[in-house]
């Protein structure tokens, strides 16, 4: 029996039935009902993974008798590569390779290669990028560097080894996770973000020295609020530190330079510091909601795309792509999905109570 989060919703179908729907003439490309380009499209490769993070994969749930979703159910690199194709012709400039853990999913390497030989509209390259726990990295960044990858972001909650075994659920040692960074860095990954959830109580602590080691490294440490992403993890908002608290806390150690910058489509809100020592970031999803810019479309592994975080089932892709749904086809699904959203569960959260959904898919299977 699958788990709620991988009931499908044959919507596609629907979708592809549709008339063709506007294309904004402004450039934005395809606008949602907010008036949002997509811009951004985030991939997970598989909802395994080698952590048991408390926040993300709780190993109470998450443990012998969870039903991952099989691999059949998966899409190849060819599908994916298809789907992403058209999204590119759509507006999608960024590609963000998730999980679960992607450096789990078997020759990563070989998508990387076929999605930065894309080329938008324009020309011009996409983006192409991974989030990682890290514990597989020195193992992979030579790869990923030579299939034409330039950027990285590399979760770390601790440098303590301790505190970073109660976050991550798992027996790696940090030094790996260290290394990994390293070896990213030796290789020219430029720029390497760390991304750190901060919990109330257990990994605080740990915020100063992160900032520390990773001061004048060029190496970008960025905090994130805990989200109330899925409905494993026990999220309550005690457990939040607001970004607000952090920033007070650093500038007493570390001048910052900046009042925070938010650019463009970013998730994080970036200060400097005033020695020029770099930068640091905030991902304030609780407090500072930044849905009025969302921009980003998430496929999961097996097919679904996700319109938001916050969402419940999502709309099935994988029948399309299985069928040899040609481009165009494909576009005018993706067209679809996007022109019908109006997400805005981070913003709503407070005033109108937040979910809407009777479930939310879990972060593993959405990526982050
Ligand atoms: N396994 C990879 C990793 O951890 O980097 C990629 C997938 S993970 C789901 C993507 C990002 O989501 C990570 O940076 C992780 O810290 C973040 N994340 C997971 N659960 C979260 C939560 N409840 N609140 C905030 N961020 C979360
Ligand atoms: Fe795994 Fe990443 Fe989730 Fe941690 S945050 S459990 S590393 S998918
Ligand atoms: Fe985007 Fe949904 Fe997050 Fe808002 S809550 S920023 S719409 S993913």
């Amino acid at each position: 029996m699958l788990s709620p989060a991988h009931r499908l919703i044959p919507i596609y179908a629907a979708v592809a039935e549709l008339p063709s729907l506007p294309r904004a003439a402004s450039g934005d490309g395809t606008l949602d009902k907010l008036a949002r380009p997509l811009r951004d499209l985030r991939i997970s490769l598989t909802d395994r993974c080698n952590f048991r993070c408390t926040y993300c994969m709780p190993k109470e749930v998450f443990g012998t008798g969870y039903q991952y979703l099989p691999h059949e159910r998966i899409l190849s690199f060819e599908e994916i590569e298809r789907l992403t194709r058209a999204a590119v012709s759509l507006g999608v400039t960024k590609i963000r390779l998730t999980g679960g853990e992607p450096l789990l999913r078997k020759g990563i390497e070989v998508l990387v290669g076929q999605l930065t030989r894309l080329r938008t509209p324009d020309g011009d390259p996409v983006d192409v990028t991974l989030t990682t726990n890290g514990s597989l990295l020195r193992q992979k960044a030579k790869s990923l560097r030579e299939a034409g990858m330039t950027r990285i972001t590399v979760s770390l909650d601790a440098l303590d080894q301790r505190v970073f075994s109660t976050m991550s659920g798992s027996a790696t040692d940090v030094t790996a996770v260290l290394d990994g960074i390293d070896a990213a860095r030796d290789l020219g990954f430029s720029p390497i973000k760390i991304n750190t959830v901060v919990r109330r109580g257990v990994n605080e602590d740990e915020v100063i020295p992160i900032v520390r080691r990773f001061r004048g490294t060029g190496v970008i440490p960025r905090f994130i609020e805990f989200m109330d992403v899925g409905s494993t993890n026990h999220w309550e908002l005690r457990d939040v530190v607001p970004s607000s608290e952090l920033v007070r806390r650093i500038e007493m150690v570390y001048p910052l330079a900046s009042s925070g910058t938010r650019p463009g489509r970013a998730t994080s809100r970036t200060y400097d510091f005033a020695d020029g020592s770099g930068h640091v970031g905030f991902i304030s999803s609780v407090t500072e909601p930044f849905c009025a810019d969302c921009s980003r479309l998430r496929l999961t592994a097996d097919g679904r795309l996700f319109t938001c975080l916050f969402g419940a089932d999502g709309f099935d892709v994988r029948s399309a792509l299985q069928r040899d749904a040609d481009q165009p086809e494909l576009e005018r699904i993706l067209r679809g999905v996007w022109s019908g959203r109006s997400d805005r569960y981070s913003e709503s959260r407070g005033s109108e109570g937040g979910a809407t959904a009777a479930h939310h898919a879990e972060m593993s299977l959405l990526g982050g």
